[in-house]
């Protein structure tokens, strides 16, 4: 079975024992729940459009290891055109979902680990390649979902791992056996992991000899015994239950985050990836952050090309759309999405291929990428807020506009153009809401600023691939200076 259907997807996960808690419970179905239920259908999306003709040269691939067309989230890029077209669908899903459809974590950790543990087997004589190919064609014949587990909880910065007042802030070895190892720790910040068939994990940063333990990667189902997760709370989470979608803004799609907890988990040997080797815990590093900064400049501009629609909808509802300033904004928030497009594809164009055989992209346009994610969403939402209006932080609940007297009242105070039904105008309104301020500002505004690294992070990326050297003797030699 090379691709799932979404229906197959979802019974897949709904067979799995994970262990989530939230509000202070267990979850016992979180397939169910309404409230983690929408980041599932999110992810289902993935596997939905490669069922889909028209999308099948975006959402699938023909694997090379297995001579099998497979998702493209499970895909090895072979070329520029893989990475061009993985930012395209990541565009289209944002566009269908306006959502963080979660998948790309662990196609971005596929991309990273294959060529790490190529080199690194060919420095140190070990085998992680060749484990990485066994899981990584198992997760392509079964179309899995993988979440790609990077960021620790780090405990105090001014610290290395193995200086922590705790030595569980970063996760780590704890014991090592003939058959495998056991490692404890917590991953923070998990979107999708609940939604995930397996785990690969890497380490969070670059690591000194002294934090051998902490240089570890491998990958094992998320029902592993002793995995569990403790839900993150999202602003507006529990509109999800009060059974009104219009009040929710964006009923179906959803991304939920979760601290993923590794409470002494016993890792086999053949799905180790990494196991002391320090100084190629940077490598992994770099190359996953760098894959998932190419990948905001794919699905934030699909989530931006929604809100953008929406706020041109509100204008059209409100009477405004023909003012030249609305029209202006719209046009600047297109600009600054496109931006963001053309740092993705451009990243994406610039690609080379690593020792390994897989491709790569240019890492300083990646970081680029990043670095304008995390300020151009932010303007596009606020131009969005300044379309709008104030009623898309005002307008009363669904309970009061279809109560039989308020009901009436709303309808006939809070409509725009007369051609438009009031609750039409309302529901745009709450979509825009949703995006700018509810559960899915997570994704769109908070996790554009903090995902795949805060930007601090891109700007020393930035500093160490901008080659000022370079332009300095550029400079020089046009000035005829000879030191
Ligand atoms: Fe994919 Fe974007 Fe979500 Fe990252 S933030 S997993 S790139 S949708
Ligand atoms: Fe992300």
């Amino acid at each position: 079975m090379a691709l799932m259907t979404g229906e197959q997807y979802i019974e897949s996960i709904r067979k799995m024992h994970m262990q989530v808690y939230m509000f202070g419970k267990k979850v016992e179905s979180p397939v169910d729940d309404p409230i983690l239920r929408p980041s599932l259908n999110s992810v289902r999306m993935t596997y939905d459009l490669a069922q889909m003709p028209e999308y099948e040269d975006l959402m699938t691939a023909v694997s090379p290891y297995t001579g099998e067309r497979v998702n493209r989230f499970t895909h090895i890029h072979q070329s520029t055109d893989d990475l061009i077209k993985k930012v395209k669908m990541q565009r289209l899903l944002g566009q269908k979902t306006a959502a963080c459809f979660q998948r790309c974590v662990g196609m971005d950790a596929f991309n990273a680990v294959f060529s790490t543990t190529y080199e690194t087997d060919k420095k140190y004589g070990t085998s992680y390649h060749e484990n990485f190919r066994k899981f990584m064609t198992y997760c392509q014949d079964n179309d899995l979902t993988v979440d790609g587990a990077m960021t620790d909880v780090k405990g105090d910065r001014s610290k290395a791992p193995h200086a922590q007042e705790d030595p569980d802030l970063f996760l780590r070895v704890v014991e090592r056996r003939p058959d495998g190892i056991v490692v404890r720790g917590a991953k923070m910040h998990q979107t999708g992991a609940l939604n995930s068939h397996e785990i690969i994990v890497m380490p969070t940063q670059s690591m000194k000899p002294e934090d051998k333990d902490y240089a570890v990667s491998f990958a094992v189902p998320m029902d592993t015994k002793g995995i569990y997760m403790i839900i993150g709370r999202q602003s507006c989470d529990t509109r999800k239950l009060e059974n009104s979608d219009m009040d929710v803004g964006n009923a179906e799609f959803g991304g939920v985050e979760a601290l993923t907890v590794f409470d002494d988990v016993f890792v086999p040997n053949d799905r180790i990836f990494l196991n002391g080797e320090t100084e190629f815990a940077g490598v992994m590093v770099e190359r996953f952050a760098g894959y998932h900064r190419q990948s905001y400049g794919g699905c934030k501009v699909g989530v931006g090309d929604v809100l953008i629609g929406a706020a041109a909808v509100a204008a059209d509802y409100n009477g405004a759309a023909k003012a030249s300033h609305i029209k202006d904004k719209l046009i600047e928030m297109t600009h600054l999405n496109e931006t963001l497009y053309c740092c993705g594809i451009a990243c994406s164009a610039e690609g080379h291929p690593t020792e390994s055989g897989n491709y790569i992209i240019d890492l300083l346009l990646a970081n680029v990428c990043k670095q304008n994610v995390t300020r151009f969403p932010y303007e596009i939402v606020r131009l969005a807020e300044d379309i709008a209006g104030g009623l898309m932080v005002t307008a009363p609940s669904e309970a009061d506009f279809r109560d039989e007297k308020l009901g009436p009242v709303i309808d006939k105070y809070l409509r725009g153009v007369n051609t438009v039904s009031t609750e039409n105008r309302l529901r745009i309104m709450r979509l825009i809401e949703n995006m700018a301020l509810g559960t899915a500002a997570v994704g769109y505004r908070t996790e554009s600023m903090h995902g795949a690294g805060s930007p601090q992070a891109q700007r020393i990326m930035i500093a160490r691939q901008g080659n000022l050297e370079h332009k300095k003797e550029l400079a020089k030699k046009l000035a005829h200076i000879t030191e």
